[in-house]
């Protein structure tokens, strides 16, 4: 790239089109551009704010790569003994190529004269500690950036859907002080989205609503996403504590067993005894998954993570189990409704004695596992109330 002043129209023009040509050459499948003003949020969320990691930036550049449908059919159809462990791989494997592309590109500014800073794709959340782990709440949202500026549309579900792909991607960022032309959000028409709302019933905690939505409006431009219920649904599913769906007659990858939350306080309530549960997730004969010593290993990363070691911790220890509302969405009806399929069909988790997860049909699983009520089970520990209080509170505001 040659160095260029970016204060004309023609010349951010320009800049954009050397940056779009640096990450399509990486292999994204999407490129877009966002700047203050078509980011801004007149409700002030501020995971809309573009400035939240960068004070002076100006612009936020947005991309996705696929992830490997194969490798999804496996996870869905809970294949033994790789099912889980290959589509894990893939999925960190991408995230770990989004955050160096991101770097790259960051020098890539920096070297212009411009400052930039990467937005971590994943478990980098705003507050501090368990209260950042439970809130989850991005600094930058990456589905609000990749709406926004074009490179898709929000599902019902929330994911962000891309023709030809669906929901199966992941989605990087940059926000930086050069000043880019902003692109537009994709017309209604693009939306590979027929509400089929197969997502909500994938869900195990069923987190989304059939039938309310949300609305957010970014620089003047408004999206319609399925109203979401309380985070400590999806945080009990995806976060591996508990598997069993609503129906009982199937599961997600994980092995745990609560029934299905039917107010609030149930979810706080189960989700604050699992709280301090180390969770393992091991298929006997299972072959080597994502690299996590690269983390420490990896100059980039190290400089990457230097400071966000609490995010570096959660990215190295994260199993997928869950992740269904997005595998199961590819743009397509016909085969989302032969993911639903292959789901609902795979059967239920449970635990052997040696601590493996094993796959059984739903009748026989139950003679593995208790369900654990949370009315009757023994009373919440001090440390538990302490828990509701904080889970409450993330949940609640
Ligand atoms: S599964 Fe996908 S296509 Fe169907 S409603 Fe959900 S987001 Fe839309
Ligand atoms: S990731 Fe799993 S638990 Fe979370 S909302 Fe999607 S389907 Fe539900």
């Amino acid at each position: 790239m040659t160095s260029i002043k970016n204060n004309t129209k023609e010349k951010r023009g320009f800049l954009n089109k050397e940056i779009k040509g640096f990450l399509e050459g990486k292999r994204a499948i999407g490129v877009g551009f966002a700047t203050k003003e078509t980011m801004y949020s007149p409700k002030g969320i501020p995971s809309a704010d573009i400035t939240s990691l960068l004070p002076e930036a100006e612009s936020a550049i947005c991309f996705a790569l696929p992830l490997e449908k194969d490798k999804i059919r496996a996870y869905l159809r809970k294949d033994l003994p790789h099912g889980r462990v290959d589509h894990n791989k893939n999925n960190f494997d991408t995230y770990i190529k989004i955050i160096k592309i991101c770097e790259e590109l960051k020098k890539i500014l920096k070297k212009r004269g411009y400052n930039a800073a990467l937005i971590l794709p994943n478990f980098d959340y705003r507050g501090e500690g368990l209260r950042s782990n439970i809130s989850q709440k991005p600094y930058i949202s990456l589905r609000y950036l990749a709406v926004r500026s074009g490179v898709g549309t929000f599902g019902w579900s929330g994911n962000v859907l891309m023709k030809g792909y669906g929901a199966p991607i992941l989605l990087g960022g940059v926000v930086t002080n050069a000043k880019l032309e902003p692109t537009d959000p994709l017309p209604e028409s693009e939306s590979v989205c027929n509400n089929c709302k197969l997502c909500t019933k994938v869900c195990a905690f069923r987190f989304m609503s059939d039938d309310e939505q949300t609305t957010v409006t970014l620089g003047e431009q408004t999206f319609n996403y399925s109203k979401r219920k309380k985070i400590a649904r999806c945080l009990m599913v995806c976060g591996g504590y508990s598997g069993l769906d609503k129906t009982g007659k199937w599961s997600t990858w994980c092995p745990e067993r609560h029934p299905y939350p039917e107010t609030d306080d149930d979810v706080y309530r189960i989700f604050a005894k699992e709280l301090d549960r180390p969770i393992r997730f091991h298929v006997r004969e299972e072959r080597e998954g994502f690299d996590r010593t690269q983390l420490n290993q990896d100059p980039v990363l190290k400089e990457v993570f230097s400071g966000k070691e609490h995010a570096a911790r959660v990215f190295k220890f994260t199993n997928l189990s869950c992740g269904n509302c997005q595998m199961i969405c590819w743009g397509d009806p016909e085969q989302t409704a032969e993911n639903y399929r292959i789901l609902i069909n795979s059967g239920c988790t449970i635990r052997d004695d040696e601590g493996y997860i094993d796959v059984k049909s739903c009748d026989e699983a139950k003679k593995y596992y208790k369900i654990k009520y949370p009315d009757t089970d023994q009373e919440l520990t001090p440390k538990q109330k302490e828990y509701v209080k904080l889970i409450k509170e993330c949940n609640e505001t």
